[in-house]
């Protein structure tokens, strides 16, 4: 299966990516983490991503492009794959169908999670992350079960992303419904999206997708 999720920052996309990654076993593709990854590595391409991500703008598509294709030609995405993130910009929704062409892949869905706008902002705020696993938290919503203890891994070690503060996010915010939102009607006029209301828990979310999923 391959899919798209779409949705504004603090929709969570990135959460239930890993779980629809889990369950399908196919890998979760997030052009926010390779830039992260490419950041902490400091390659060329996170040395040019770092200033426009801490300003919560956008990465050019040319740099999102190739890391998108290289990626999903690595022998783990032959059985699918999910885009996390990915395409944001009309520019790169046309990019991804041609790359799709070219490499003979299908595109079974695009998800858009639906969430309101004065939910965002307090979900993003108030998220970490375990520094070693990845694992998400939330200050108000999630917390780790013994306090400063991940779940999943068992490490002590916790971080927040410095694109995370209000500021920056309102500027996400922004960026999203300039130039992602219109990825909605593009999609909906190719007959690939699929609607879900992501105001719900975590779970609720999850049965949702999985749910409309089913009917493909
Ligand atoms: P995310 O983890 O998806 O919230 O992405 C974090 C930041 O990475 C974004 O605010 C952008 O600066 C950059 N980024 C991630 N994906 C893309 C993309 N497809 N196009 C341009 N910039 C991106």
């Amino acid at each position: 299966m391959r899919l798209i999720l779409i949705g504004p920052p603090g929709a969570g996309k990135g959460t239930q990516a890993m779980r629809l990654a889990d369950s399908h076993k196919i890998p979760h593709l997030s052009t926010g983490d390779m830039l992260r990854a490419a950041i902490a590595d400091e390659t060329d391409v996170g040395k040019r991503a770092q200033a426009i991500m801490n300003a919560g703008k956008l990465v050019s598509d040319d740099i999102v492009n190739k890391i998108v294709s290289d990626r999903i030609d690595q022998t783990d995405c032959s059985g699918g794959f999910i885009l996390d993130g990915y395409p944001r910009t009309l520019a790169q929704a046309d990019s991804v169908g041609e790359m799709f062409e070219q490499k003979e892949l299908s595109l079974d869905a695009v998800v858009e999670l639906r969430v309101d706008d004065d939910a965002l902002v307090e979900r993003i705020t108030g998220r970490f992350l375990c520094a070693n696993c990845g694992e998400g938290y939330h200050d108000r919503y999630k917390l780790p079960l013994v306090a400063g203890v991940c779940d999943k891994c068992g490490s002590t070690d916790f971080k927040r992303r410095p694109d995370d503060i209000e500021e920056t996010v309102r500027v996400r915010l922004f960026t999203y419904y300039k130039q992602t939102s219109p990825l909605i009607g593009y999609y909906y006029a190719k007959h690939k999206l699929l609607r879900v209301d992501g105001m719900g828990g975590i779970d609720d979310v999850t049965q949702e997708i999985e749910k409309v999923l089913d009917q493909l």
